[in-house]
């Protein structure tokens, strides 16, 4: 969308679901994308399903939607993915998820076939159980660990990904590391959360960038399972990277917040996003 609409193209964007992107952000940050795409000039028809193209060999005349058909030049869908182990099917034991189950030493159930990257399941330590994370970060750690010990024999374990992702559009950069809310919810983690609208630089910095973190605590251990950004600037995907670290490392929401970050009124603010935003929560 961000392109076509660089290119002076009108773009209408689709979705079943209510809000853009909303199996991947809680409603508060969601809301942000939304009044982003709005902004920009994307129309967006939320809570509308497609239901067929109209169109001949020479290209797609209109898309048959429930509100009506709406005339178009051409149409990208992004649907959804499935993993592709059509190669393996039968050969090798398929996970829950629909990819290939794979022990921490990426060994799949057939002695000497080993499998990484968008093609299998990994363990995910938040909700315990396996999941499907078709990103480029978990795919390069689970070849690294495959190839290793395909070639050496079991030196290094996959300990699990937390599920991290970022993206952007016009100017804004969203992602989010570990759960959201909802996510925790359905994972049957007692959670709670705080959501905080911030700058990335002090106050008395005249040009400043907006920050919106949403950070998701289990309250019976007191750890972060989820931090979700949204902010107009691409420091967001370094906050993000910390949050994986604090998420990951299994650091207290008290340790998090006075963790000695470097500052510097240029770069950052004295208070990171994500310590403001527990800083919320602790009501310190
Ligand atoms: C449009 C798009 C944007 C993305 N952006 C990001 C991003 O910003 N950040 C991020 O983390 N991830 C992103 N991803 C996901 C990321 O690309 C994947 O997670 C990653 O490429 C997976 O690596 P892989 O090696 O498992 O699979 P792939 O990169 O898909 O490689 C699999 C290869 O196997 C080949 N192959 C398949 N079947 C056979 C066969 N039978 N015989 C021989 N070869 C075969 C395929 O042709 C392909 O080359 C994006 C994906 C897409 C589609």
């Amino acid at each position: 969308a961000d392109s076509l609409l660089r290119a002076g193209k009108k773009v209408l964007l689709f979705d079943a679901a209510p809000m853009p992107l909303a199996k991947y952000f809680d409603p508060e940050l969601a809301g942000i994308i939304h009044s982003a795409l709005s902004e920009a000039g994307v129309e967006l028809h939320l809570g509308e399903r497609i239901n067929g193209l109209r169109g001949s060999r020479n290209g797609v005349e209109c898309i048959e939607a429930e509100g009506g058909c709406y005339k178009v030049d051409f149409v990208f869908f992004a649907t959804g993915a499935r993993p592709n182990v059509d190669l393996v099917k039968g050969i090798v034991e398929l996970g829950k998820t629909g990819a290939i189950k794979v022990n921490e030493y990426m060994e799949t159930s057939a002695p000497g076939i080993y499998a990484a990257g968008d093609a299998v399941e990994v363990y995910n330590p938040l909700t315990g159980g396996p999941q499907w994370m078709p990103q480029a970060g978990v795919a390069v750690k689970t070849g690294l660990v495959a190839g290793i010990n395909a070639a050496l024999g079991r030196r290094v374990a996959f300990k699990g990904a937390i599920g991290s992702s970022i993206s952007a559009f016009s100017g804004y950069y969203f992602g989010k590391a570990g759960l959201t809310e909802a996510e925790a919810k359905a994972a049957e983690i007692d959670a709670e959360s705080a959501y905080i609208s911030t700058s990335d630089r002090p106050l008395y910095c005249a040009k400043r960038h907006s920050l919106h973190v949403k950070v998701v605590v289990d309250k019976k251990t007191s750890r972060i399972v989820g931090v979700q950004i949204v902010g107009n600037t691409p420091a967001a995907a370094g906050y993000l990277e910390l949050a994986a670290a604090l998420i990951q490392g299994g650091v207290s929401i008290e340790d998090a917040v006075f963790i000695d970050y470097p500052h510097m009124p240029l770069l950052n603010n004295y208070w990171n996003p994500i310590s403001l935003a527990l800083r919320r929560l602790l009501r310190l």
